[in-house]
Protein backbone atom coordinates (compact mmCIF):
# COMPACT_ATOMS: atom_id res chain seq x y z
CA UNK A 1 0.00 0.00 0.00
CA UNK A 2 1.25 3.42 -1.09
CA UNK A 3 2.00 6.20 2.34
CA UNK A 4 -1.14 8.42 2.66
CA UNK A 5 0.58 11.69 1.72
CA UNK A 6 0.86 14.61 3.83
CA UNK A 7 -2.07 16.99 3.30
CA UNK A 8 -1.09 20.69 2.94
CA UNK A 9 -3.87 23.38 3.55
CA UNK A 10 -3.07 26.16 0.38
CA UNK A 11 -4.26 29.37 0.72
CA UNK A 12 -3.14 31.34 -2.94
CA UNK A 13 -5.01 34.51 -1.51
CA UNK A 14 -4.68 37.98 -3.39
CA UNK A 15 -3.22 39.73 -5.93
CA UNK A 16 -0.03 38.24 -7.24
CA UNK A 17 -0.70 35.59 -4.56
CA UNK A 18 -2.41 32.98 -6.83
CA UNK A 19 0.92 33.37 -9.19
CA UNK A 20 3.40 33.04 -6.21
CA UNK A 21 1.80 29.92 -4.53
CA UNK A 22 1.49 28.85 -8.19
CA UNK A 23 5.21 28.91 -8.12
CA UNK A 24 6.00 27.37 -5.41
CA UNK A 25 3.79 24.35 -5.46
CA UNK A 26 5.00 23.61 -8.80
CA UNK A 27 8.15 23.30 -7.70
CA UNK A 28 7.38 21.16 -4.35
CA UNK A 29 5.74 18.85 -6.75
CA UNK A 30 8.85 18.81 -9.21
CA UNK A 31 10.53 17.70 -5.92
CA UNK A 32 8.65 14.69 -5.89
CA UNK A 33 8.18 15.00 -2.08
CA UNK A 34 4.95 13.25 -1.18
CA UNK A 35 2.52 15.82 -0.38
CA UNK A 36 -1.34 16.22 -1.49
CA UNK A 37 -2.16 20.20 -1.43
CA UNK A 38 -6.25 21.01 -0.58
CA UNK A 39 -6.64 24.45 -1.78
CA UNK A 40 -9.02 27.17 -0.29
CA UNK A 41 -10.06 30.98 -1.40
CA UNK A 42 -9.45 33.33 0.98
CA UNK A 43 -9.15 36.83 1.59
CA UNK A 44 -11.06 39.78 -0.80
CA UNK A 45 -13.11 37.12 -2.35
CA UNK A 46 -14.24 35.65 0.80
CA UNK A 47 -14.83 38.85 2.27
CA UNK A 48 -16.94 40.08 -1.12
CA UNK A 49 -19.44 36.19 -0.45
CA UNK A 50 -19.93 37.71 3.00
CA UNK A 51 -17.99 35.55 5.21
CA UNK A 52 -17.18 38.11 7.91
CA UNK A 53 -13.62 36.33 8.83
CA UNK A 54 -12.07 36.14 4.99
CA UNK A 55 -11.61 32.62 6.00
CA UNK A 56 -14.09 30.07 4.84
CA UNK A 57 -14.86 27.17 7.61
CA UNK A 58 -14.19 24.38 4.76
CA UNK A 59 -10.55 26.34 5.26
CA UNK A 60 -10.50 26.43 8.49
CA UNK A 61 -11.34 22.84 8.58
CA UNK A 62 -8.69 21.69 6.37
CA UNK A 63 -5.92 23.44 8.66
CA UNK A 64 -7.32 21.95 11.57
CA UNK A 65 -6.48 18.18 9.54
CA UNK A 66 -3.54 19.42 7.97
CA UNK A 67 -2.03 21.71 10.90
CA UNK A 68 0.09 23.38 8.07
CA UNK A 69 -0.36 26.40 5.74
CA UNK A 70 1.18 27.75 2.60
CA UNK A 71 -0.64 31.04 1.78
CA UNK A 72 -0.30 33.77 -0.49
CA UNK A 73 -0.65 37.33 1.16
CA UNK A 74 -4.54 38.25 1.97
CA UNK A 75 -5.55 41.83 1.62
CA UNK A 76 -7.03 43.99 4.46
CA UNK A 77 -9.68 46.13 3.92
CA UNK A 78 -7.61 49.83 5.58
CA UNK A 79 -9.11 51.83 7.71
CA UNK A 80 -12.51 50.30 8.66
CA UNK A 81 -14.72 47.86 8.54
CA UNK A 82 -13.61 44.06 8.22
CA UNK A 83 -10.38 42.89 10.30
CA UNK A 84 -7.38 41.27 8.97
CA UNK A 85 -8.05 38.44 7.92
CA UNK A 86 -4.43 37.12 8.30
CA UNK A 87 -4.38 38.53 11.98
CA UNK A 88 -7.43 35.88 12.10
CA UNK A 89 -6.14 33.23 11.37
CA UNK A 90 -2.19 34.26 13.33
CA UNK A 91 -5.24 34.23 16.13
CA UNK A 92 -7.41 31.53 15.58
CA UNK A 93 -4.19 29.02 15.49
CA UNK A 94 -1.94 30.67 17.56
CA UNK A 95 0.78 30.93 15.52
CA UNK A 96 2.82 32.73 18.27
CA UNK A 97 5.69 33.26 16.46
CA UNK A 98 6.97 34.85 12.93
CA UNK A 99 10.31 33.61 12.07
CA UNK A 100 11.36 36.06 9.37
CA UNK A 101 14.78 35.28 8.01
CA UNK A 102 16.71 37.29 5.83
CA UNK A 103 20.42 36.81 3.98
CA UNK A 104 22.22 37.73 1.40
CA UNK A 105 21.58 36.58 -1.43
CA UNK A 106 24.25 35.87 -4.90
CA UNK A 107 23.46 38.12 -7.85
CA UNK A 108 20.87 39.92 -5.63
CA UNK A 109 22.81 43.31 -5.62
CA UNK A 110 21.91 45.65 -2.51
CA UNK A 111 23.98 48.79 -0.58
CA UNK A 112 25.10 45.47 1.51
CA UNK A 113 26.42 43.16 -1.14
CA UNK A 114 29.72 41.50 0.31
CA UNK A 115 28.78 41.62 4.00
CA UNK A 116 27.38 38.30 4.56
CA UNK A 117 23.86 39.77 6.08
CA UNK A 118 22.17 36.78 7.61
CA UNK A 119 19.37 37.96 10.30
CA UNK A 120 16.44 36.37 11.65
CA UNK A 121 13.30 38.90 12.89
CA UNK A 122 11.50 36.55 15.79
CA UNK A 123 8.48 38.57 16.05
CA UNK A 124 5.96 38.03 18.71
CA UNK A 125 2.56 37.47 16.53
CA UNK A 126 -0.68 37.07 18.23
CA UNK A 127 -0.53 39.91 21.05
CA UNK A 128 0.21 43.77 21.33
CA UNK A 129 -1.35 46.73 19.29
CA UNK A 130 -2.05 43.71 16.58
CA UNK A 131 -5.21 42.23 18.82
CA UNK A 132 -6.82 44.84 17.39
CA UNK A 133 -8.46 46.40 20.69
CA UNK A 134 -9.61 49.60 19.74
CA UNK A 135 -12.18 52.31 21.19
CA UNK A 136 -13.11 55.57 19.90
CA UNK A 137 -12.92 57.18 23.62
CA UNK A 138 -14.51 60.56 22.05
CA UNK A 139 -15.32 61.53 18.80
CA UNK A 140 -11.87 63.06 18.75
CA UNK A 141 -9.91 60.48 20.43
CA UNK A 142 -9.17 56.86 19.92
CA UNK A 143 -7.53 54.50 21.98
CA UNK A 144 -5.81 51.05 21.46
CA UNK A 145 -4.93 48.66 23.89
CA UNK A 146 -1.38 47.01 23.95
CA UNK A 147 -2.12 43.87 25.69
CA UNK A 148 1.54 41.84 26.48
CA UNK A 149 1.14 38.98 28.93
CA UNK A 150 4.17 37.17 30.50
CA UNK A 151 3.10 33.71 28.88
CA UNK A 152 3.92 35.71 25.68
CA UNK A 153 6.33 37.08 26.17
CA UNK A 154 8.30 33.47 27.71
CA UNK A 155 6.82 31.97 24.67
CA UNK A 156 8.24 34.36 22.04
CA UNK A 157 11.97 33.98 24.04
CA UNK A 158 12.04 30.73 24.44
CA UNK A 159 10.93 30.32 20.35
CA UNK A 160 14.02 32.62 19.95
CA UNK A 161 16.49 30.62 21.43
CA UNK A 162 15.12 27.41 20.37
CA UNK A 163 15.08 28.45 16.86
CA UNK A 164 18.94 30.20 17.44
CA UNK A 165 20.12 26.41 18.94
CA UNK A 166 18.98 25.00 15.74
CA UNK A 167 20.31 26.92 13.18
CA UNK A 168 23.90 26.67 15.22
CA UNK A 169 23.48 30.83 15.50
CA UNK A 170 25.47 32.82 18.01
CA UNK A 171 23.92 36.00 19.35
CA UNK A 172 19.93 36.90 20.27
CA UNK A 173 19.33 40.27 21.06
CA UNK A 174 15.84 41.63 22.10
CA UNK A 175 15.13 44.63 20.29
CA UNK A 176 11.65 46.92 22.67
CA UNK A 177 10.63 50.18 23.49
CA UNK A 178 11.08 49.50 27.34
CA UNK A 179 12.46 52.81 28.23
CA UNK A 180 8.87 54.46 27.15
CA UNK A 181 6.39 51.80 27.75
CA UNK A 182 7.95 50.51 31.01
CA UNK A 183 5.38 48.03 31.48
CA UNK A 184 4.28 46.61 27.99
CA UNK A 185 7.46 46.77 26.22
CA UNK A 186 9.15 46.28 29.40
CA UNK A 187 7.72 43.14 30.28
CA UNK A 188 9.49 41.29 27.55
CA UNK A 189 12.96 43.03 28.60
CA UNK A 190 12.89 41.34 31.60
CA UNK A 191 11.50 37.91 30.27
CA UNK A 192 14.31 37.87 28.34
CA UNK A 193 17.33 38.84 30.42
CA UNK A 194 15.54 36.07 32.96
CA UNK A 195 15.50 33.07 30.76
CA UNK A 196 18.70 34.46 28.74
CA UNK A 197 21.13 32.33 31.19
CA UNK A 198 19.50 29.17 30.55
CA UNK A 199 20.94 29.12 27.32
CA UNK A 200 24.38 29.97 27.96
CA UNK A 201 26.05 28.87 24.66
CA UNK A 202 24.19 32.04 23.02
CA UNK A 203 25.50 35.68 23.51
CA UNK A 204 22.35 37.50 24.69
CA UNK A 205 21.74 41.42 24.75
CA UNK A 206 19.12 43.87 24.96
CA UNK A 207 18.25 46.80 22.77
CA UNK A 208 15.85 49.68 22.44
CA UNK A 209 14.01 49.17 19.22
CA UNK A 210 15.08 52.66 17.69
CA UNK A 211 18.79 52.28 18.16
CA UNK A 212 17.65 48.26 16.59
CA UNK A 213 16.51 50.38 13.46
CA UNK A 214 19.74 53.14 13.29
CA UNK A 215 21.98 49.71 13.81
CA UNK A 216 20.68 47.78 11.21
CA UNK A 217 21.04 50.54 8.63
CA UNK A 218 24.49 51.59 9.75
CA UNK A 219 25.81 47.82 10.53
CA UNK A 220 23.06 45.08 10.10
CA UNK A 221 26.26 42.42 10.15
CA UNK A 222 26.30 42.76 14.18
CA UNK A 223 22.87 40.90 14.46
CA UNK A 224 22.11 37.44 14.31
CA UNK A 225 18.74 36.97 16.03
CA UNK A 226 16.29 39.75 17.00
CA UNK A 227 13.11 38.64 19.26
CA UNK A 228 10.84 41.37 19.70
CA UNK A 229 7.26 42.45 20.03
CA UNK A 230 4.47 41.87 17.31
CA UNK A 231 4.15 45.51 15.56
CA UNK A 232 8.06 46.37 16.20
CA UNK A 233 8.73 43.07 14.48
CA UNK A 234 6.57 43.62 11.55
CA UNK A 235 8.30 46.95 11.02
CA UNK A 236 12.05 45.51 11.42
CA UNK A 237 11.61 43.10 9.30
CA UNK A 238 10.32 45.01 6.51
CA UNK A 239 13.40 46.93 6.95
CA UNK A 240 15.64 43.57 7.22
CA UNK A 241 14.09 42.99 4.00
CA UNK A 242 14.78 45.99 2.21
CA UNK A 243 18.31 45.60 3.64
CA UNK A 244 18.73 42.12 1.25
CA UNK A 245 17.24 42.97 -1.99
CA UNK A 246 13.55 44.06 -0.90
CA UNK A 247 9.84 41.96 0.16
CA UNK A 248 9.99 40.01 -3.13
CA UNK A 249 13.29 38.04 -1.23
CA UNK A 250 11.70 37.88 2.20
CA UNK A 251 10.14 34.43 3.61
CA UNK A 252 8.51 34.27 6.67
CA UNK A 253 6.79 30.84 9.04
CA UNK A 254 4.26 31.35 11.81
CA UNK A 255 4.59 29.10 14.26
CA UNK A 256 2.30 27.68 16.68
CA UNK A 257 1.91 24.32 18.74
CA UNK A 258 -0.58 23.09 16.54
CA UNK A 259 -0.25 25.07 13.28
CA UNK A 260 2.53 26.71 11.37
CA UNK A 261 1.72 29.25 8.49
CA UNK A 262 4.28 29.77 5.95
CA UNK A 263 3.72 32.78 3.74
CA UNK A 264 5.76 35.41 2.40
CA UNK A 265 6.28 38.43 4.12
CA UNK A 266 4.88 40.49 1.34
CA UNK A 267 1.73 42.01 0.63
CA UNK A 268 -1.03 40.97 -2.54
CA UNK A 269 0.87 43.80 -4.33
CA UNK A 270 -2.07 44.87 -6.34
CA UNK A 271 -0.13 47.45 -8.66
CA UNK A 272 1.67 43.97 -10.22
CA UNK A 273 -0.85 41.47 -10.32
CA UNK A 274 -1.76 39.22 -13.15
CA UNK A 275 1.03 40.40 -14.99
CA UNK A 276 3.47 37.80 -14.74
CA UNK A 277 5.82 40.24 -12.93
CA UNK A 278 5.84 39.04 -8.98
CA UNK A 279 9.01 37.65 -8.00
CA UNK A 280 8.33 34.43 -6.35
CA UNK A 281 10.98 33.63 -4.37
CA UNK A 282 9.72 34.91 -1.11
CA UNK A 283 7.48 32.27 -1.27
CA UNK A 284 9.46 29.49 -2.79
CA UNK A 285 11.44 29.97 0.39
CA UNK A 286 8.57 30.08 2.79
CA UNK A 287 8.45 26.66 1.01
CA UNK A 288 11.21 25.64 1.67
CA UNK A 289 10.81 26.81 5.20
CA UNK A 290 7.43 24.74 5.53
CA UNK A 291 9.04 21.55 3.88
CA UNK A 292 11.96 21.55 6.61
CA UNK A 293 9.32 21.89 9.51
CA UNK A 294 7.04 18.90 8.07
CA UNK A 295 10.45 16.85 8.35
CA UNK A 296 11.22 17.06 4.32
CA UNK A 297 14.85 18.55 5.41
CA UNK A 298 16.50 17.23 1.71
CA UNK A 299 14.03 18.62 -0.57
CA UNK A 300 14.14 22.25 1.48
CA UNK A 301 17.72 22.30 0.95
CA UNK A 302 17.16 21.25 -2.83
CA UNK A 303 14.66 23.86 -3.10
CA UNK A 304 16.84 26.37 -1.79
CA UNK A 305 19.65 25.25 -3.43
CA UNK A 306 17.93 25.94 -6.49
CA UNK A 307 16.51 29.18 -6.28
CA UNK A 308 20.30 30.22 -5.48
CA UNK A 309 21.57 28.69 -8.34
CA UNK A 310 18.75 30.94 -10.23
CA UNK A 311 19.72 33.54 -8.96
CA UNK A 312 23.57 33.16 -9.30
CA UNK A 313 22.90 32.31 -13.01
CA UNK A 314 21.65 36.03 -13.28
CA UNK A 315 17.67 34.56 -13.86
CA UNK A 316 15.78 37.97 -12.23
CA UNK A 317 12.42 39.52 -12.05
CA UNK A 318 11.41 43.01 -12.35
CA UNK A 319 11.94 43.57 -9.08
CA UNK A 320 15.46 43.36 -9.16
CA UNK A 321 16.00 44.07 -13.14
CA UNK A 322 13.68 46.55 -14.21
CA UNK A 323 12.36 46.04 -17.28
CA UNK A 324 15.37 44.86 -19.63
CA UNK A 325 15.94 41.02 -19.39
CA UNK A 326 13.62 40.79 -16.76
CA UNK A 327 12.31 36.68 -16.39
CA UNK A 328 8.62 36.34 -15.53
CA UNK A 329 7.21 34.68 -12.92
CA UNK A 330 6.73 31.93 -14.88
CA UNK A 331 10.36 31.34 -16.44
CA UNK A 332 12.02 32.22 -12.52
CA UNK A 333 9.91 29.29 -11.79
CA UNK A 334 11.06 26.77 -14.54
CA UNK A 335 14.49 28.15 -14.15
CA UNK A 336 14.27 27.04 -10.48
CA UNK A 337 13.22 23.88 -11.29
CA UNK A 338 15.28 22.99 -13.86
CA UNK A 339 17.70 24.04 -11.22
CA UNK A 340 17.00 21.18 -8.80
CA UNK A 341 19.81 18.78 -7.44
CA UNK A 342 22.28 21.72 -8.30
CA UNK A 343 24.26 23.20 -6.06
CA UNK A 344 24.87 26.44 -5.11
CA UNK A 345 28.54 27.80 -6.01
CA UNK A 346 28.47 30.73 -3.43
CA UNK A 347 26.57 29.35 -0.46
CA UNK A 348 26.45 25.70 0.31
CA UNK A 349 23.46 24.55 1.92
CA UNK A 350 23.51 25.03 6.24
CA UNK A 351 22.94 22.63 8.86
CA UNK A 352 19.76 23.21 10.43
CA UNK A 353 18.35 21.11 13.70
CA UNK A 354 14.75 20.62 14.52
CA UNK A 355 13.15 23.45 16.41
CA UNK A 356 12.29 22.18 20.07
CA UNK A 357 9.13 24.39 20.45
CA UNK A 358 8.16 25.23 24.09
CA UNK A 359 6.16 23.27 25.31
CA UNK A 360 2.03 24.15 25.11
CA UNK A 361 0.80 25.51 28.17
CA UNK A 362 -2.86 23.92 29.12
CA UNK A 363 -5.56 25.66 31.00
CA UNK A 364 -5.66 29.22 32.31
CA UNK A 365 -1.65 30.43 32.73
CA UNK A 366 -1.71 32.40 36.42
CA UNK A 367 0.72 34.74 37.19
CA UNK A 368 0.35 35.27 40.82
CA UNK A 369 1.56 38.10 43.06
CA UNK A 370 2.20 37.41 46.96
CA UNK A 371 0.51 40.91 48.01
CA UNK A 372 -2.10 42.97 46.11
CA UNK A 373 -4.08 46.49 46.34
CA UNK A 374 -6.23 48.86 44.86
CA UNK A 375 -5.18 52.51 45.83
CA UNK A 376 -7.71 54.83 43.43
CA UNK A 377 -8.67 54.87 40.10
CA UNK A 378 -8.09 56.53 36.62
CA UNK A 379 -11.32 57.87 35.29
CA UNK A 380 -10.97 59.04 31.17
CA UNK A 381 -13.62 62.36 31.36
CA UNK A 382 -14.77 64.08 28.16
CA UNK A 383 -14.90 67.76 28.89
CA UNK A 384 -15.05 70.91 27.48
CA UNK A 385 -13.91 72.63 30.43
CA UNK A 386 -10.56 74.42 31.41
CA UNK A 387 -8.35 71.94 33.62
CA UNK A 388 -8.74 74.41 36.61
CA UNK A 389 -12.37 74.39 36.44
CA UNK A 390 -12.69 70.98 35.75
CA UNK A 391 -10.63 69.92 39.19
CA UNK A 392 -12.86 72.33 40.98
CA UNK A 393 -15.99 70.46 40.12
CA UNK A 394 -14.72 67.39 40.48
CA UNK A 395 -13.32 68.26 43.76
CA UNK A 396 -16.66 69.73 44.72
CA UNK A 397 -18.67 66.68 43.78
CA UNK A 398 -16.28 64.35 45.21
CA UNK A 399 -15.73 66.33 48.36
CA UNK A 400 -17.39 63.71 50.70
CA UNK A 401 -15.85 60.72 48.62
CA UNK A 402 -13.38 58.46 50.41
CA UNK A 403 -11.06 58.91 46.85
CA UNK A 404 -9.40 62.56 46.41
CA UNK A 405 -8.76 63.75 43.21
CA UNK A 406 -4.53 63.47 42.99
CA UNK A 407 -4.12 64.60 39.15
CA UNK A 408 -5.77 65.18 35.57
CA UNK A 409 -3.24 64.84 32.39
CA UNK A 410 -4.41 65.75 28.90
CA UNK A 411 -2.74 63.72 26.14
CA UNK A 412 -0.30 62.70 28.71
CA UNK A 413 0.77 65.84 30.56
CA UNK A 414 -0.14 66.85 33.64
CA UNK A 415 -2.69 69.77 33.43
CA UNK A 416 -3.40 70.00 37.49
CA UNK A 417 -2.43 70.45 39.98
CA UNK A 418 0.58 71.82 38.48
CA UNK A 419 -0.82 74.02 34.79
CA UNK A 420 1.51 76.54 34.60
CA UNK A 421 2.95 75.44 31.34
CA UNK A 422 0.76 75.83 28.21
CA UNK A 423 -0.24 72.96 26.48
CA UNK A 424 -2.41 72.30 23.41
CA UNK A 425 -5.44 70.73 25.22
CA UNK A 426 -8.26 68.18 23.72
CA UNK A 427 -11.87 66.99 25.29
CA UNK A 428 -10.35 64.28 26.71
CA UNK A 429 -8.78 64.19 30.32
CA UNK A 430 -7.10 61.22 32.44
CA UNK A 431 -8.62 62.47 36.00
CA UNK A 432 -6.63 60.20 39.05
CA UNK A 433 -8.59 59.90 41.97
CA UNK A 434 -6.60 58.49 45.48
CA UNK A 435 -7.33 57.20 48.71
CA UNK A 436 -7.72 59.43 51.69
CA UNK A 437 -7.26 57.39 54.09
CA UNK A 438 -4.74 54.45 52.59
CA UNK A 439 -4.66 52.70 55.84
CA UNK A 440 -7.71 51.28 54.88
CA UNK A 441 -9.22 48.90 52.14
CA UNK A 442 -10.87 50.26 49.33
CA UNK A 443 -13.96 48.06 47.85
CA UNK A 444 -15.96 48.18 45.07
CA UNK A 445 -18.64 49.97 45.84
CA UNK A 446 -16.92 53.16 46.88
CA UNK A 447 -15.77 53.19 43.36
CA UNK A 448 -18.96 52.80 41.78
CA UNK A 449 -20.42 55.50 44.16
CA UNK A 450 -17.29 57.88 42.71
CA UNK A 451 -18.47 56.90 39.37
CA UNK A 452 -21.77 57.28 39.98
CA UNK A 453 -21.54 61.08 41.42
CA UNK A 454 -19.16 62.36 38.73
CA UNK A 455 -21.58 60.27 36.06
CA UNK A 456 -24.33 62.28 37.55
CA UNK A 457 -22.48 66.05 36.07
CA UNK A 458 -19.73 64.58 33.75
CA UNK A 459 -19.38 61.90 30.59
CA UNK A 460 -16.89 59.75 31.58
CA UNK A 461 -16.20 56.85 28.98
CA UNK A 462 -13.30 54.65 30.12
CA UNK A 463 -11.65 53.40 34.07
CA UNK A 464 -8.76 51.80 34.99
CA UNK A 465 -8.04 50.84 38.80
CA UNK A 466 -4.61 51.43 40.57
CA UNK A 467 -3.45 48.85 41.16
CA UNK A 468 0.02 47.23 43.73
CA UNK A 469 1.30 43.98 42.94
CA UNK A 470 3.85 43.23 46.10
CA UNK A 471 4.58 46.84 46.99
CA UNK A 472 5.33 47.73 43.65
CA UNK A 473 2.80 50.33 41.44
CA UNK A 474 1.07 48.48 38.51
CA UNK A 475 0.51 51.60 36.42
CA UNK A 476 2.54 54.38 34.61
CA UNK A 477 3.13 57.88 36.27
CA UNK A 478 1.91 60.89 34.65
CA UNK A 479 4.31 62.79 32.43
CA UNK A 480 4.92 66.02 33.97
P1 LIG B 1 2.93 44.96 -0.78
O1 LIG B 1 3.96 44.11 -0.13
O2 LIG B 1 1.81 44.25 -1.43
O3 LIG B 1 3.63 45.87 -1.92
C1 LIG B 1 4.64 46.82 -1.63
C2 LIG B 1 5.50 47.04 -2.87
O4 LIG B 1 6.36 45.92 -3.07
C3 LIG B 1 4.69 47.16 -4.16
O5 LIG B 1 5.32 48.10 -5.00
C4 LIG B 1 4.76 45.79 -4.79
O6 LIG B 1 4.66 45.78 -6.19
C5 LIG B 1 6.15 45.32 -4.33
N1 LIG B 1 6.17 43.86 -4.16
C6 LIG B 1 5.65 43.17 -3.11
N2 LIG B 1 5.85 41.86 -3.29
C7 LIG B 1 6.49 41.72 -4.47
C8 LIG B 1 6.96 40.59 -5.19
N3 LIG B 1 6.81 39.35 -4.75
N4 LIG B 1 7.57 40.82 -6.37
C9 LIG B 1 7.75 42.05 -6.85
N5 LIG B 1 7.34 43.16 -6.20
C10 LIG B 1 6.71 42.99 -5.03
O7 LIG B 1 2.42 45.99 0.31
P2 LIG B 1 1.11 46.92 0.33
O8 LIG B 1 0.93 47.52 -1.01
O9 LIG B 1 1.29 47.77 1.51
O10 LIG B 1 -0.09 45.93 0.64
C11 LIG B 1 -1.03 45.48 -0.36
C12 LIG B 1 -2.08 44.59 0.33
O11 LIG B 1 -1.46 43.42 0.89
C13 LIG B 1 -2.82 45.28 1.50
O12 LIG B 1 -4.19 44.93 1.43
C14 LIG B 1 -2.20 44.66 2.73
O13 LIG B 1 -3.06 44.63 3.82
C15 LIG B 1 -1.89 43.25 2.24
N6 LIG B 1 -0.80 42.59 2.99
C16 LIG B 1 -0.96 41.28 3.28
C17 LIG B 1 0.05 40.59 3.93
C18 LIG B 1 -0.16 39.13 4.24
O14 LIG B 1 -1.09 38.53 3.75
N7 LIG B 1 0.70 38.53 5.06
C19 LIG B 1 1.24 41.24 4.28
C20 LIG B 1 1.39 42.60 3.94
C21 LIG B 1 0.36 43.26 3.29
Amino acid sequence: MTPAKRKITVLPGDGIGPEVVDSALAIISATGVAVEFEKYEAGARAFQKGIVTGIPREAIQSIERSHVVLKGPLETPIGHGNRSANVTLRTLFETYGNIRPVRELPGVQTAFTGRQLDIVIVRENIEDLYAGIEYMQTPGVAESLKLISREGCEKIVKLAFAFAIAEGRKAVHCATKSNILKLTEGLLQHTFEELAPQYPSITSKHILIDNAAHQLAMRPEQFDVIVTTNMNGDILSDLTSGLTGGLGFAPSANIGNDVSIFEAVHGSAPDIAGKNKANPTALILSAAMMLRHIGEGKAANDVEQAVLVTLESGIRTSDMMGKVKAAGTTEFTQAVISNLGKASKLSPPKKYAEVELPPSQLGVNVVRAGARKVTGLDVYIESDLEPKALASDLETITSSSSLKLEMISNRGAMVFPSSDRKVSLVDHYRCRFVQRDTTTKLADPEILSLLGTIGGKHRWMHIEKLQEFDGQPAYSKSQV
